[in-house]
């Protein structure tokens, strides 16, 4: 999954790249709201992080932009704690959900997983395919109850196919999703990491569909 952190506060964007770097995200960042909104106007987010005050230009009016420009990827603010009017002026411009500075970062995680799950019509933390299981909130995948390790390259692709279960995802999408802006896009990576997830789970639950990509089915 791939996010956008828009946060003028450079500890602050810091502090959220990191906790979410490290929560298996891929994360871009954007430091004002011109480069924020260009960002988000252009580049394929599964989810955008984005400060209410910011220089050059404001939150609400970035997220109006996103909005008017047919871009529907959900979007968390972040507001100052008293300001009401924010979060109003925030709703009213397509934010998914807000949360108020300042927070902790599990509150942001926990939210953002939320709006990960809503987005693909999913009210779970857990997904599932076959004997596989992914757990969204610990990080954790198992075979018919026992853990399977995978790496984190391998556990953001899993994660991607598990959210979009029930469509075939071309590599091209994976890579948009599973890369940052500065990866040597080189669709071929994908193949040798779906090889390698397919031998760790031991099922073959990751159809190759020719041609198109992959799409997710249950070893019948
Ligand atoms: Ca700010």
């Amino acid at each position: 999954m791939r996010l956008l952190v828009v946060e003028d506060d450079p500890d602050l964007n810091r502090q959220l790249t990191t906790a979410l770097t490290d929560a298996g995200y891929v994360v871009d960042r954007a430091f004002d709201g011109e480069e924020g909104h260009h960002l988000g106007d252009t580049e394929p987010y599964d989810a955008v992080i984005l400060d209410i005050g910011l220089p050059k230009m404001d939150g609400i009016s970035v997220l109006e932009s996103w909005r008017r420009n047919g871009r529907t990827m959900p979007v968390l603010m972040l507001t100052a704690r008293d300001r009401w009017s924010d979060k109003v002026q925030g709703f009213d411009a397509g934010a998914d959900d807000y949360v108020a500075k300042p927070f902790h970062l599990e509150e942001v995680l926990a939210r953002l997983r939320a709006l990960l799950r809503r987005a693909v019509g999913h009210a779970k933390s857990e997904f599932e395919c076959g004997p596989v299981r992914l757990d969204s909130r610990t990080g954790r995948v198992s075979v018919s109850g026992n853990p399977v390790k995978l790496t984190s390259h391998e556990y953001r692709l899993l994660a991607y196919l598990m959210h979009h279960n029930g469509r075939v995802v071309s590599r091209t999408e994976l890579v948009e999703h599973l890369y940052d802006q500065d990866f040597d896009r080189d669709s071929n990576t994908i193949e040798v990491f779906v090889g390698r997830i397919r031998r760790k789970l031991g099922v073959d639950i990751i159809q190759t569909v020719r041609g198109l990509g992959y799409m997710l089915a249950a070893p019948s």
